[in-house]
């Protein structure tokens, strides 16, 4: 831990100095605003600052922003200028009061979305199917490396003890940061974000939260800016958040997003029979998830759904009940009452949650092939 503060000047930085000066006070009609988007790689995260003089209540309200694309790896500078249009409003834990973050889409210049954009085609598949009332939960798993890139708490030279105890685990040899998990846990309560809860993972350094159950595209915003908040709160703990599928390879577990989906009739008395058929519905188009599951078209995934490590093979599709080893599961207690969800395992922990719900809801609600 200490070569963590020394190599991060982050956390070096004496954080009460800081608060002498966010204590101090400011008109009441001032709103500082954090817009948030997501850069040309489609797992980057930007964000930027402005003051606003009044209180926004909706996105609708709030200017649309611009910002220059070609530094983002989404315009080219002779034409960079990129627009944020806002689309949904949090709470910023940073600076408290009515300031806010501001969760953004991206358009070029001539109003078409930016390639990165998977937010508005998952906005339109969700209005067209808004009368299945489909709920969304999100495990975001992730792992924690120092600012060398060594995972977090490991031997600078080796290899920490094989899994077994690490996950859910309590204890200094079990357990790395749980501060920044806290913290990060916090702050997403406060934001606004619908966050369920959170577990220490299989591999030393691996954390996951949940978010969920949310309405539809919602459970998208919320989990882009909870991943917002992580990589921001590990900023001022020098620590770096990694969402890679397979961070560490040989036999060490990699990292997810399974997709907890379910629509109103599957949590309806006999809804399992609503959610074995979109298993047979999901079996048909295994290529086509794959490829929207992580933000390299399956490339990402490859290195993590190996048929180990309680994932299953990329190139097969498979269900089963309980099942860890399987593409999809349904749960022990779902089966058992015959109602409830689904649990898609095949996400990787850096997919576009846009992305990945758009699909569903496609092939499930929309029966799109
Ligand atoms: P696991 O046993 O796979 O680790 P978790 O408890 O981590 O499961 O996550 C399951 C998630 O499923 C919950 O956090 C919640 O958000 C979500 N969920 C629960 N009920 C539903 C539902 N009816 N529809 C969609 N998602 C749901
Ligand atoms: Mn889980
Ligand atoms: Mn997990
Ligand atoms: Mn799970």
């Amino acid at each position: 831990m200490a070569q963590t503060l020394q190599d991060s000047p982050n956390a070096l930085i004496n954080k009460t100095v800081l608060s002498r000066y966010m204590s101090l006070p400011v008109s009441d009609d001032i709103v500082q605003a954090t817009y948030i988007w997501i850069d040309g790689t489609g797992q980057g995260i930007r964000c930027k600052d402005r003051t606003l003089t009044f209180r926004p209540k909706s996105p609708e309200e709030l200017p649309i922003w611009n910002y220059d694309g070609s530094s983002t790896y989404q315009a080219e500078g002779s034409n960079s200028d990129t627009y944020l249009h806002p689309v949904a409003i949090y709470k910023d834990p940073f600076r408290r009061g009515s300031n806010i973050l501001v969760m953004c889409d991206t358009y070029k210049f001539d109003g078409t979305p930016t390639e990165s954009n998977k937010r508005k085609s998952c906005y339109e598949a969700a209005k067209n199917c808004s009368e299945d009332e489909p709920w969304f939960g999100i495990e975001q798993e992730y792992t924690l490396l120092d600012v060398d890139g060594h995972p977090l708490g490991w031997p600078k030279n080796g290899f920490p003890g094989e899994q077994g105890p690490y996950y859910c685990g309590v204890g200094a040899t079990k357990v790395y940061a749980r501060d920044l998990v806290e913290a990060h846990y916090r702050a997403c309560l406060y934001a606004g974000i619908k966050i369920a809860g959170t577990n220490a993972e299989v591999m030393p350094a691996q954390w996951e939260y949940q978010v969920g159950p949310c309405l539809s595209i919602s459970v998208a915003d919320d989990l882009w800016v909870s991943r917002y908040l992580l990589h921001r709160i590990a900023e001022d703990f020098g620590i770096v958040v990694t969402l890679d599928p397979k961070p560490i390879s040989g036999d060490w577990n990699g990292a997810g997003a399974h997709t907890n989906f379910s629509t109103k009739v599957m949590r309806e008395d006999g809804g399992i029979r609503h959610i074995e058929s979109a298993i047979e519905k999901l079996r048909k188009v295994h290529e086509k998830h794959i490829k929207a599951y992580d933000p390299h078209e399956g490339k990402d995934n490859e290195r993590r759904l190996t048929g180990k490590h309680e994932t299953s093979t990329i190139h097969t599709f498979s269900a089963g009940v309980a099942h860890r080893g399987a593409s999809i599961r349904i749960p022990r207690g779902v089966y058992d009452d015959g109602k409830g969800y689904l649990e898609d395992r095949r996400p990787s922990s850096n997919c576009d949650p846009y992305s990945v719900v758009d699909v569903i809801l496609r092939t499930v609600c929309l029966n799109e092939v």
